[in-house]
């Protein structure tokens, strides 16, 4: 069948409608899981955005269950900055066309020093099923994890300077995409702004900026 033939275009709107139900239905099950009692929040979703993009994050924090969406505070802002000034793409649009995910998608809580306490892996394990099934539904053609967490759901991490500023090609859920990591924009890490580190951010964002994937979506807002 040749790619622009009716029947093409009719297949390609028939699996777009479908993907983008599949996708619709996925975010309203994962809004209503409970599975983590020790988790504080019921969990937060960036919505049911069908894009070949994803985006992980660690896990929300204190403000993303109050304000309902992923990235909604501090390290949001900076992370949202860091793609308009390298792939020229604002907050509003990063949101209407990437799919936000997240290794754990509830709030853990505070931990006794009073920083946000890491997921344990029995709530990482819990949540990977929900990103699984994002990836069976998205086929995504690039995923960029934020934070050595979400990095190591994907590739070896042991050091943030070995990964950074390098893009991989990773299997998962039966699909195989491209991995460019970034690393965590919170305040809590000074990784990012002092050397190698802030090289590294920018030659990853650069990474980003040029992947094919992202650069259609760049062009769709000029
Ligand atoms: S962290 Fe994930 S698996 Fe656990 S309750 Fe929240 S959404 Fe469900």
């Amino acid at each position: 069948m040749a790619k622009n033939s009716p029947k093409a275009q009719y297949s390609s709107i028939v699996a777009r409608i479908s993907r983008q139900q599949l996708l619709d239905q996925h975010v309203a099950q994962l809004q209503r899981c409970r599975r983590c009692p020790r988790m504080e929040s019921t969990p937060v979703s960036g919505g049911a955005i069908a894009s070949d993009v994803m985006i992980i994050g660690q896990a929300p924090g204190p403000r993303e269950p109050v304000l309902q969406r992923p990235f909604a505070h501090t390290a949001g802002k900076t992370l949202f900055r860091w793609f308009e000034e390298f792939c020229r793409i604002n907050e509003a649009a990063v949101r209407s066309k990437i799919y936000f995910a997240a290794v754990c998608r509830c709030f853990p809580g505070k931990n006794s020093g009073g920083t946000d306490r890491v997921p344990a892996p029995d709530e990482i394990r819990n949540c990977a099923s929900w990103m699984d099934n994002e990836i069976e539904i998205l086929r995504p053609r690039l995923i960029i994890p934020v934070g050595r967490l979400a990095i190591t759901q994907f590739i070896d991490c042991a050091k943030l300077e070995k990964v950074i500023g390098r893009k991989f090609r990773v299997e998962r859920a039966g699909h195989r995409f491209d991995v460019i990591p970034l690393p965590h924009p919170s305040g809590a890490s000074p990784w990012h702004k002092i050397a190698p580190g802030k090289a590294l951010l920018g030659r990853a964002l650069k990474l980003i900026a040029r992947h094919s994937a992202v650069v259609a979506k760049a062009a769709s807002e000029s």
